[in-house]
């Protein structure tokens, strides 16, 4: 049983999620949050290295899903259009309501599941709750005071990682 607020395992970005690497484990569904996790919190449109990344996965069977608490109209919608995966915005991470929907909609059991999420207490705790892996990344930018305070506080999650040397 994963202890809920611990991730299962920790990346440096999310480039190091290889179609080789989730194919080994079973991974059929990414489960990604948006804004620090996929890109910059003011960057509207996914950059050409994500969406070849988005294109290797898909080409190997690997679906990737947005799952968002961004409140922000139209911000995952766009970004996700532009990515052309699926997504949920207002998620409400880290209930498990939002992981349940997404796999419903995919079709996929949750042991072949991961979330990959930069937050402890909405991605890490939500995809628990969701019953699926949770993968931390590390913050594409931590360029706000807030966003380094809310990085330092969740250091002990970080130390207490099983798995600290990438997925
Ligand atoms: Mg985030």
């Amino acid at each position: 049983m994963a202890i809920p607020l611990i991730p299962d395992c920790l990346i440096g970005s999310i480039y190091d999620l290889t179609p080789e690497r989730l194919q080994a484990r079973g991974i059929r569904l990414v489960l990604a949050d948006l804004d620090n996790t996929l890109a910059r919190y003011r960057e509207k449109d996914p950059s050409e290295p994500l969406r070849l990344w988005k294109q290797g996965l898909e080409a190997a069977g690997i679906r990737v899903f947005i799952i968002s608490n961004g409140r922000r109209p139209n911000r995952s919608g766009r970004f996700a259009q532009g990515l052309e995966v699926d997504y949920i915005s207002h998620a409400g991470k880290p209930r498990a309501a939002a992981f349940h929907r997404a796999l419903e909609q995919t079709g996929c059991p949750p042991e072949q599941a991961l979330m990959v999420g930069d937050q402890i207490f909405t991605d890490i705790w939500g995809a628990h709750n969701g019953g699926v892996t949770a993968v931390l990344v590390r913050p594409v930018a931590l360029d706000n005071w807030f966003r380094r305070l809310r990085y330092g506080v969740e250091t002990p999650f970080r130390a207490l990682c099983p798995n600290k040397e990438g997925f």
